[in-house]
């Protein structure tokens, strides 16, 4: 089933849409001890997106979900926090068990403008059945049990998250508080202002808020626990054993970010290709690290071959289509640049030293 998650928020002046969730729950998806990758299928459907306050027209490509290629079986996760190179901070575990579905929705990713322009996704969607066990990503306190987290109105039942927890973790991020959200959830029974441990319960799937299917939202935030602080939980969940995660930064000649670009990333060696996109604009945010606009996660280590369709229009040369090949390793970051005309370049940014360690929550100051 579809569910799609908008909701019209009045902040001063001007108008904000807010999608909080958008996904095909994979209901009856259940893991199996075979490796089930299927072709990949990528139906897209255009259509024209309502009159909205922005002041041009847009076109949106809705992706026809699950027709990415999915597998049905995952290695076990790596222990968090896991950082092989300093490069890369999976500090949190996933808040669905590793039994069952964990993994983000391909087509429902963090920075997606699925429905309209000015939505973008802030999250994660993880799909799972109506009442499944969610669990604490990390150590921490249980600030928030209540519905209205977006407004910040407790007990708001007309809010997006539907019935949302969050955690304040007991560690930070270069000095800075680190917070992760669960949302759409039936029931919750973590305690607000209890210290929780990894895999402790906090509650249930559900579909409340703007939502119409069961999934779990999932949300990582700092320096404060506001909806405009939000990154990409594809970096900071642990990747399964023996995979990795594809970060770049995708720009034309100048260094613009190219929105919404499509690229494909082919296996060599079982030419499985994925589909992912450059994130959308809006409230959404790069890594300070990787200043990222795509990720994706998830990818078993490998070659990998880049294509992505550029043209320059000041500058154009006859290929259009551009393309690298990347190594995925177990359990890192792998990372690349496209910058228009000057093409790609898979060199890391400088080593970013010890900042990347998790740091005692008594070094940050915590935030509301
Ligand atoms: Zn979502």
């Amino acid at each position: 089933m579809k569910c799609l998650g908008k909701v019209t928020v009045t902040l001063k002046v001007t108008v904000t849409f807010i999608l909080l969730s958008s996904c095909t729950a994979l209901g009856g998806v259940n893991p199996t001890p075979v490796i089930a990758d299927l072709a990949a299928t990528q139906e897209e459907v255009q259509f024209e997106a309502p009159q909205t306050p922005t002041p041009e027209p847009f076109r949106l490509t809705l992706p026809t979900p699950g027709a990415e290629p999915v597998s049905g079986w995952r290695p076990p996760l790596y222990p968090v926090p896991w950082a092989m190179s300093p490069y890369d901070h999976f500090y949190f575990a996933r808040p669905i068990a590793a039994n069952q579905v964990n993994w983000p929705l391909a087509d429902y990713r963090y920075g997606g403008i699925f429905f309209a322009p000015n939505i973008v996704h802030t999250g994660v969607d993880i799909p799972a059945p109506d009442g499944t066990p969610i669990m604490a990503a990390g150590p921490g306190t249980v600030i928030w049990t209540d519905w209205g987290l977006f407004r910040e109105t407790p007990g708001d039942v007309t809010d997006p998250y539907g019935l949302a927890v969050v955690v304040r973790h007991d560690f930070g991020y270069k000095d800075q508080q680190l917070y992760t959200v669960y949302a759409h959830m039936s029931r919750i029974t973590a305690v607000e202002g209890a210290h929780v441990q990894t895999g402790d319960l906090l509650g249930f799937v559900g579909a409340t808020g703007a939502t119409t299917g069961p999934h779990l939202h999932f949300e990582v935030r700092f320096p404060t626990n506001s909806f405009h602080h939000t990154y990409n939980p594809e970096l900071w969940i642990a990747p399964p054993q023996g995979w990795g995660v594809l970060v770049g930064r995708v720009t034309d000649t100048k260094g613009v970010a190219l929105q919404q670009l499509q690229i494909a990333v082919r296996s060599e060696e079982n030419g499985i290709t994925r589909i992912v996109k450059t994130y959308g604009g809006g409230a959404i945010n790069p890594d300070p690290y990787y200043n990222e606009n795509v990720v994706l996660g998830d990818l078993p280590a490998g070659l990998y071959k880049l294509t992505l369709h550029y043209v320059d229009e000041k500058n154009p040369i006859k290929e259009k289509d551009r393309q690298t090949w990347v190594e995925i390793y177990p359990g890192q970051v792998t990372y690349f640049t496209f910058t228009g005309n000057d093409g790609f370049d898979i060199s890391r940014p400088l080593a970013p030293t010890l900042d990347f360690l998790p740091v005692p929550v008594s070094t940050v100051t915590p935030t509301p």
